[in-house]
């Protein structure tokens, strides 16, 4: 389902947010504004995020009790856009949680999951960079260390379909003073044997870190593993559905 952005001839972006989660228009208002954006196909994937102890929601989450509204609403845009939109979710990943998402999913028909990692052991690592400010250098590494085993597990739950902006720490531009790359190598090979797609999520290029998720040399790797890539915007509304495809294709016409 998922169209591979080798195909330049046609633009999808499947990581987008509704006001659902913490996105600002309404789906159907982004369903319609993805017409203006030349997007061939669209899908929703709003925030699913059962924080532990406790799964529970988060403030910015949709709320599990109103998962089939949600469901309604996209289907409903299925109906009415001239371009197909598929039915997706953004879950985090928390270990140990992947059979309450499957259980809590079972009844809908989603058709494909991102997971992601905004939290590593209950850092928010996509927050502010005033969290990061309290790190110490030896705790910047810790927090990578633990994102790429995480990243690693996720795959391994065999749960999602798609890694979302992979290298997210990278944010606020605070970087490790250690070398990750036999980590990065580890939850890639993951990825690989799960089948699992990385987008080149474009955000990253409007943030402090001034780079896609994920880096370059990270893509590289993926692209050499031969794990599929799919470029997505990450948009929080209309205006920014296709924010950074130009500098995305450029980066993968020059890798692949
Ligand atoms: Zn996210
Ligand atoms: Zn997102």
């Amino acid at each position: 389902m998922i169209r591979n952005s080798k195909d330049c001839t046609t633009l999808s972006s499947y990581h987008i947010h509704s006001s659902w989660s913490d996105g600002s228009d309404s789906i159907q208002a982004l369903a319609a504004a993805a017409h203006w954006h030349n997007l061939a196909e669209i899908g929703f994937s709003d925030h699913l995020v059962l924080a532990p102890p406790v799964p529970g929601p988060v403030s910015w989450s949709i709320r599990p009790e109103s998962l089939h509204r949600y469901v309604e609403e996209v289907c409903e845009a299925k109906e009415s856009s001239p371009i197909p939109v598929r039915l997706g979710l953004e879950v985090d990943f928390f270990p140990g949680q992947a059979e309450i998402v499957r259980d809590l999913l079972k009844p809908y028909a989603f058709e494909y999951l991102i997971g992601s990692i905004h939290f590593v052991d209950g850092f928010p690592v996509d927050e502010s960079s005033e969290q990061w400010e309290t790190l110490t250098p030896a705790e910047v590494n810790d927090v990578y260390r633990r994102y790429w085993g995480l990243v690693a597990d996720m795959a391994r739950s065999r749960t999602f379909q798609l890694v979302g902006h992979l290298d997210v720490p990278k944010k606020f531009a605070f970087r490790p003073s250690e070398d990750f790359s036999k980590e990065i190598a580890t939850a890639l090979d993951a990825i690989a044997d799960a089948g699992m797609t990385v987008e080149l999520n474009t955000a990253g290029w409007g943030k402090p870190c001034r780079e896609a998720y994920p880096s370059e040399a990270i893509l590289r790797e993926a692209i050499n593993r031969g794990i599929p890539i799919v470029v997505s915007a990450d948009a929080h509304r209309k205006a920014d559905l296709t924010q950074y495809y130009d500098r995305a294709f450029e980066l993968l016409a020059r890798l692949y």
